[in-house]
């Protein structure tokens, strides 16, 4: 292979480009906590526009060079991990707001757009994009669309693939195409927004979305209700469901995350109990307040102290305990050199039981572990405080994934809600699909890109 000839032509595309081995050194890591060797890429480019990234694509597939797209590479799962002879393409030039169509409800964006600039942008027009990964300061919609990003408010709204109405995407062989209308119905042909969105780059560069977009509730309150035991939390949960209320969100967190939180960013949180609940509660605000008020009922049915929960009464308050909830992933990273975050989703009736046996294996594992979750959905994110340089901990934390993993799926659960598969999770996949339509995904992955050169070892 002549890289100097393949990096020249490149050079001829774009001038914004990194081949120093320091700069390709920062591109090679992501957010996943992965200790094996690191690849450097050959080069990272910044395209700005779908011209340029089409001249590259077609390039890369000539020359047989990976692409692994790149956004801010907060993923967790090691799904911009740069791989032999790759190149990252980055798309932090693509990052603008291109039109926000208050009638239709639709806004169109570049993929690098950070997903609260957009919100910040909508919340002017009193509109609204719901998908909210607890890192949407950072995160960008390419990387949400890429990933099918989640967050706390899917048990109400659903996640990203709900608002995903058209995309551009250039394919491995450079053309471009455009994968539906920007109509909010359109069931014409296949749903190839579908395959696309969630496909983590192994399918096609998304240089343009078309966003769904809905009117912003008009106020939201938040309930903290605390507990003595997971399980009580989890059976409160299905109470609260089972009245008829249809919460923003349910998230759990356990004792030690709530510790961790109050230590690092103190916002009056409970520190004798093992768990709580946040609920937020949006839409107008007679409604909110009346449905607050269900909520207590619930609450004090399932025999809750009143002074085990509270009801805040204005935004300042929600800002303080969301800024709070949101630096959890941060606060756990000081406990230990590396914090993982796994993702794992069960049927809502099953969650106790996987709460269990995470709670085991931890034990069995001498592995520190906070739990988070969302607890609504059934999706768990279980926090694994350790140091994956001694060897030990490293070998004994692959053995505890192996049987969670396992145990999550027998319960007829996957491996991911949201964070997606990357390269770190794909050695489980064929315990988790069925046979057949693994093969099938395989067969798309092969008719879109025969080279295999869009982001390799990646999602399946
Ligand atoms: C502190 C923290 C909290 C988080 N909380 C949540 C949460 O609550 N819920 C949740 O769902 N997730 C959460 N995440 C993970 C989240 O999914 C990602 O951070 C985010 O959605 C995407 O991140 P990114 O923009 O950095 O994309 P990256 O990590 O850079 O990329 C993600 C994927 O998108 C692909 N990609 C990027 N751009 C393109 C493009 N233009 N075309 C094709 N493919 C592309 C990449 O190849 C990769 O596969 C959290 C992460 C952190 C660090």
């Amino acid at each position: 292979m002549d890289f100097k000839k393949f990096l020249n032509e490149l050079k001829k595309i774009t001038s914004d480009f990194l081949d120093k081995k320091e700069d390709l050194y920062v591109y090679a890591f992501d957010t996943s906590q992965n200790p094996d060797v690191v690849t450097l890429p050959l080069a990272v480019v910044f395209p700005k526009n779908k011209f340029e990234v089409s001249k590259i694509a077609k390039l890369c597939n000539d020359y047989n060079i990976a692409i692994i797209p790149r956004a801010q590479g907060t993923n967790h799962c090691g799904a911009t991990r740069a791989s032999k002879n790759s190149i990252v393409m980055h798309f932090s030039k693509m990052n603008k707001i291109i039109s926000i169509d208050k009638e239709n409800l639709i806004a169109i964006v570049e993929p690098n757009v950070i997903i609260k600039d957009l919100n910040d942008k909508l919340d002017k027009l009193n509109l609204f994009f719901p998908p909210d990964p607890s890192n949407l300061a950072v995160s960008t919609l390419g990387g949400a669309i890429a990933l099918c990003s989640g967050g706390a408010r899917t048990f109400k709204y659903s996640n990203t693939k709900d608002y995903v109405i058209n995309l551009e995407v250039v394919l491995a062989n450079g053309e471009i195409i455009e994968t539906s209308k920007n109509l909010a119905k359109n069931v014409t042909g296949y749903n190839l927004t579908s395959l696309f969105v969630g496909s983590e780059g192994t399918l096609g560069l998304i240089t343009k979305a078309t966003l769904k977009l809905i009117p912003k509730p008009k106020t939201r309150m938040l309930t903290l209700c605390y507990f003595d035991n997971l399980y009580d939390a989890s059976k409160c949960t299905d109470a609260i469901i089972s009245s008829g209320l249809n919460p923003a969100s349910i998230d759990l967190i356990d004792d030690i995350t709530i510790k961790t939180i109050e230590k690092f960013n103190p916002c009056d949180f409970k520190l004798d109990k093992k768990a709580m609940l946040l609920i937020e509660q949006d839409g107008f605000s007679q409604c909110v307040e009346f449905e607050q008020k269900i909520l207590r009922d619930v609450l004090i049915k399932q025999n809750i102290a009143e002074s085990d929960f509270y009801q805040t009464k204005n935004e300042e308050e929600n800002e303080n305990i969301y800024r709070a909830r949101r630096s959890a992933f941060g606060a756990l990273a000081q406990l230990k050199p590396n914090v993982v975050t796994e993702d794992i989703v069960v049927a809502r009736n099953k969650i106790f039981d996987l709460i269990k046996k995470i709670e085991h294996l931890s034990k069995k594992y001498n592995i520190m572990t906070a739990i988070m979750g969302h607890i609504g959905d059934g999706n768990i994110h279980p926090n694994f405080a350790l140091d994956l340089s001694n060897e030990t901990e490293k070998n004994n934390f692959e053995k505890l994934k192996d049987e969670l993993f396992s145990y999550a799926i027998s319960l007829d659960g996957t491996l991911s809600g949201e964070h997606g598969i990357g390269n770190l999770k794909r050695k489980y996949l064929d315990m988790a699909l069925q046979d057949n339509s693994h093969k099938l995904m395989k067969e798309i992955k092969k008719l879109l890109d025969p080279k295999n050169i869009l982001n390799p070892n990646k999602a399946i």
